[in-house]
């Protein structure tokens, strides 16, 4: 049986402090995915530091329209938050189309973020992996890929990153607030997470010592012309093959800023601003969304099993695009 301590802490530079003396601690959130992982073998945390106690568990609107996401409120909170259903209907969609009622009580903002891949051979500890062990291989590449990476992939690592609610913040152009005993610093969504390159072990940009203590979103939500499609195996209760988050303004007919990110696709949201750029001044029509998707898969490439995502992908790029400029969708 696996040994750890438990503590549990209610202020923020003292579990700060204590991250930056303790060796192979680990913050614990809702737990959803920590304790799977270590149920599974692939961590071994010595401690886990409880931070549900920390005042982090609001959301509050900032003097400049800014919002500000503690790392503690759960899922279910974001989403079904006023604010956030009237002012970024985007973010509520995509986190009500993860997991499970359950699972969104329990997960944080925070945890979410942090979440680890769920390629089967990660979790797996009889095989090679080198997210999990590097240096010894991947056992992905040349074997079950179904729901790997089409984009952004290395000879080290072909993992995607699973979450739906990150989906919708890099579309957002969303900031990670985080804490470390050096102080405090922001993160652009874009910058948060990495490709796998090869240090697939190393999932974000975040330090083993930094909290993340809120995520803010700009005042621009899209509210009008947004769209979360989620294609999975199950209509519930399954992760991403392929998702499309797409925010659009637009004003007189004419498209003045365009986000699009792609989820289930790559190690990290995927987003391209030559493709959103070519969205910009332009009347929003099918031909156009047909380009703006061949823009945003440049690059594409199956592994086998997964091929398909690439058409799906197109497919789900320009279906989107069309619900949030509200032109007509097949059903
Ligand atoms: C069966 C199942 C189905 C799921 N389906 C989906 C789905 O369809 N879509 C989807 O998006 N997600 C899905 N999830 C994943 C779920 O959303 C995540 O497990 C959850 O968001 C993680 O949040 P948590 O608070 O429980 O994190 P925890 O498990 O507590 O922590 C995860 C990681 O984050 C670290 N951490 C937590 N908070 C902080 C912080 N503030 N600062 C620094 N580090 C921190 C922990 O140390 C740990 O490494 C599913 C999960 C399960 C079990
Ligand atoms: S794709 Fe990444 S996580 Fe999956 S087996 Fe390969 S190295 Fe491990």
């Amino acid at each position: 049986m696996m040994q750890f301590t438990y503590q549990r802490s209610a202020d923020i530079t003292g579990a700060l402090h204590h991250m930056r003396n303790a060796s192979a601690a680990k913050f614990i959130g809702g737990g959803t995915n920590l304790l799977d992982l270590i149920k599974a073998d692939v961590e071994r945390p010595a401690e886990l530091l409880d931070i549900n106690p920390l005042p982090l568990d609001q959301v509050t609107e900032q003097d400049d329209g800014h919002l500000r996401i503690g790392a503690l409120v759960t899922n279910s909170d974001v989403a079904w938050h006023p604010l956030v259903e009237a002012r970024y209907p985007l973010l509520s969609r995509a986190i009500l189309a993860g997991a499970s009622p359950q699972l969104r009580n329990m997960a944080t903002t925070g945890g979410n973020l942090l979440q680890r891949t769920r390629c089967y051979y990660f979790y797996d500890k009889a095989t090679a992996c080198n997210k999990r062990e590097p240096g010894s291989g991947c056992s992905a590449i040349g074997g079950c890929n179904r729901m790997h990476a089409i984009l952004g992939a290395s000879p080290s690592c072909i993992a995607v990153h699973p979450s739906d609610m990150c989906v919708a913040l890099a579309a957002l152009e969303a900031e990670v607030r985080v804490q470390s005993c050096e102080g405090e610093r922001a993160i652009p969504f874009a910058d948060f997470h990495r490709l796998p390159g090869d240090t697939p072990e190393r999932d974000t940009n975040l330090r083993e010592d930094e909290l993340i203590t809120a995520v803010e979103l700009p005042v621009e939500g899209f509210a009008q012309h947004h769209s979360y499609i989620k294609v999975r195996d199950r209509s519930s209760y399954a992760f991403a093959l392929v998702s499309v988050a797409s925010g659009l303004v637009i004003e007189n007919g004419l498209i003045q800023k365009a986000r699009i990110a792609l989820g289930g696709v790559a190690h990290k949201p995927w987003r391209r601003p030559e493709a959103e750029a070519l969205l910009e001044h332009q009347q929003p029509t099918e031909a156009l969304f047909k380009a703006v998707a061949e823009e945003l898969l440049q690059g594409a490439e199956g592994q086998g099993q997964n091929n398909f995502k690439i058409e799906l992908a197109r497919r789900v790029i320009i279906r989107s695009l069309k619900e949030a400029a509200g032109l007509e969708v097949a059903s």
